[in-house]
C-alpha cells in the first residue's frame, strides 16, 4: 500500500463530465489499496474570469481581497469532486488550504508555503478517506487567505507529497508529459522520458508552464519524483527526478518561450554609481521581480537602462519607474509590451562551447532581431519581437535536432 498524491489541472476538471473521469481514476488508485490525496485546480478559465472581475472593479485591486477572490475557483472543484466520490459510495473529504492548514508567508498572490500540517489528513487517511485538497491556496499566520501564483496547484501537490512523504506524486494535465517544446505550438515536439530537476527548473522558469517553477524547487529540495502525465489516457508521461549520467550528455533538451513579460527602458540616465540600485530597489520593495537587465553606457556620460517584468506587474512597475526616472533626471521612459523571451535549455551546454553562436546565427538567418540576451550555465535566453515567437521556437527546435534524436555531446 502506497500514499499517492495526484494533481489534476484546470482542463482535467473543466466540466462535470471531466470531474467524473477524474473520480474514476482516483477510485482506481484507491481500490488498488493505496491511500490517495487529490489536489485540484479551478475549472479551466475560472481563475482568468476572477482576475478579470478584479481588474474591472479597480486598476490596482487590494492584494488581500484579490487572493480571497481568486482562491474561490478551487473551492468549487474540491466540493464537486468530493461529492462525486461520495455519490459513488466512497469516503471522501474536501479541504481548503486554510483547513489543512497549508501555512504560507503573507506575500499575497505569490505566497510561499512554510508549513503543512499532517494531523487531520493522516487521521482521515487512517479512516480510509480520499482527501481532496484545493490547490493554489494557503493561509498566513494571521489567518488571511493567500495564493501561490498562477499555476500554483502544482506546487500545492508537490509540497503535500513532500510533507506527507508520499510514495508517488502524479501531475495529471492536458498533454502526455514534458515535451522538447510546447506541443501546442510545434507539431514536432517530442516527449521527454526523464528530465533532471535542474533542467526542469530552467524550462519552468522560462515559460514551460506544464509545471510551476516552485513545484520543481520543492521536488528538488525534498527529492520528490514527479510523474507528469495526461489525465485523458494511460500513457507513461515524464519523470522529473535527480540528474544522472545519461541526462548530462544531452546538449539541448528543450526550447521555451514566454510572452508574459514586458520591457521598460529608462533612457539617458546620468551614468553614475548607484543608478541601478535606485531604479530597482523600489521595485523589489513592491515585491516586483525584474527578469532581464541590459545597461548601455554611451561616451557622453549617459546610460540607457532596460529591464523586463511580468505583464501582471507591468502597470505597477511602470508607475514606480516613472517616479524614480523623474528623481534621477532620466530623459524618458519607454515601454514595449509585445516582446517574447525564447530560450534553449540543456545540461550539455555546461561543457560545450558554441551553442549561443549557433542560436544567434539561426535567428539571424530568419531575420529575427535580438533585443536582449541572458545566459546561465545551462540556458541561453533572448528577447525578441513577440510576432516571431512561434517561428523562432520552430527553427531552433529543428536546428538543435530536437525533432529527431537527442543531440548528444561528443
Ligand atoms: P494544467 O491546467 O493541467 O495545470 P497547464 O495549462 O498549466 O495545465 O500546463 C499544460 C500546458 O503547458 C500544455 O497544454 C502546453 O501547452 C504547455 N506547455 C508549454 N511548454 C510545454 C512543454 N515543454 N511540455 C509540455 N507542455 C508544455
Ligand atoms: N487555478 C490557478 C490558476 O489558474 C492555479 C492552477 O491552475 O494551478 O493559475
Ligand atoms: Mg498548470
Amino acid at each position: 500500500m502506497a500514499l499517492v498524491v495526484q494533481k489534476y489541472g484546470g482542463t482535467s476538471v473543466g466540466s462535470v463530465e471531466r470531474i467524473r473521469n477524474v473520480a474514476k481514476r482516483v477510485v482506481e488508485t484507491y481500490d488498488a489499496g493505496n491511500d490517495v490525496i487529490v489536489v485540484v485546480s479551478a475549472m479551466s478559465g475560472a481563475t482568468n474570469k476572477l482576475v478579470a472581475l478584479a481588474n474591472e472593479i479597480c486598476e490596482f485591486p487590494d492584494s488581500r481581497e484579490y487572493d480571497v477572490l481568486v482562491a474561490s475557483g478551487e473551492q468549487v472543484t474540491i466540493a464537486l469532486l468530493a461529492m462525486c466520490l461520495k455519490s459513488m459510495g466512497y469516503k471522501a473529504k474536501s479541504y481548503l488550504g486554510s483547513q489543512i492548514p497549508i501555512v504560507t508567508d503573507d506575500c499575497y498572490s505569490k505566497a510561499r508555503i512554510e508549513k503543512i500540517s499532517d494531523k487531520k489528513v493522516k487521521a482521515d487517511l487512517n479512516d480510509r478517506n480520499i482527501i481532496v485538497v484545493a490547490g493554489f491556496q494557503g493561509v498566513d499566520k494571521s489567518g488571511n487567505i493567500t495564493t501561490l501564483g498562477r499555476g500554483g496547484s502544482d506546487t500545492s501537490a508537490v509540497a503535500i507529497a513532500a510533507a506527507l512523504k508520499a510514495d508517488v506524486c502524479e501531475i495529471f494535465t492536458d498533454v502526455d508529459g514534458v515535451y522538447t517544446t510546447d506541443p501546442n505550438i510545434c507539431d514536432n515536439a517530442r516527449k521527454i522520458e526523464k528530465i533532471s530537476y535542474d533542467e526542469m527548473l530552467e524550462l519552468a522558469s522560462l515559460g514551460a508552464k506544464v509545471l510551476q517553477i516552485r513545484s520543481v524547487q520543492f521536488a528538488k529540495k525534498y527529492n520528490v519524483d514527479v510523474h507528469v502525465r495526461s489525465s485523458f489516457n494511460d500513457t507513461t508521461g515524464t519523470l522529473v527526478t535527480k540528474e544522472d549520467k545519461e541526462m548530462e550528455s544531452i546538449l539541448v533538451s528543450g526550447i521555451t518561450y514566454a510572452k508574459d513579460e514586458a520591457k521598460i527602458a529608462v533612457m539617458r540616465v546620468p551614468d553614475k554609481p548607484g543608478i541601478a540600485a535606485k531604479l530597482l530597489s523600489p521595485l523589489s520593495d513592491a515585491n516586483i521581480s525584474v527578469d532581464m537587465i541590459v545597461q548601455n553606457a554611451s561616451e557622453d556620460g549617459y546610460t540607457d537602462f532596460t529591464f523586463t517584468v511580468t505583464k501582471a506587474d507591468f502597470k505597477k512597475a511602470l508607475m514606480i519607474t516613472k517616479k524614480v526616472a523623474g528623481d534621477i533626471h532620466a530623459k524618458d521612459v519607454q515601454t514595449d509590451e509585445s516582446i517574447s523571451k525564447v530560450s534553449i535549455v540543456g545540461l550539455g551546454m555546461r561543457t560545450h562551447a558554441g551553442v549561443a553562436t549557433k542560436m544567434f546565427q539561426i535567428l539571424a538567418g530568419e531575420g529575427i532581431n535580438i533585443q536582449m540576451i541572458s545566459t546561465s550555465e545551462i540556458k541561453i535566453s533572448v528577447v525578441i519581437d513577440a510576432k516571431y515567437t512561434e517561428l523562432a521556437v520552430r527553427v531552433l527546435h529543428e536546428a538543435f535536432g530536437l525533432s529527431g534524436r537527442d543531440v548528444r555531446v561528443d
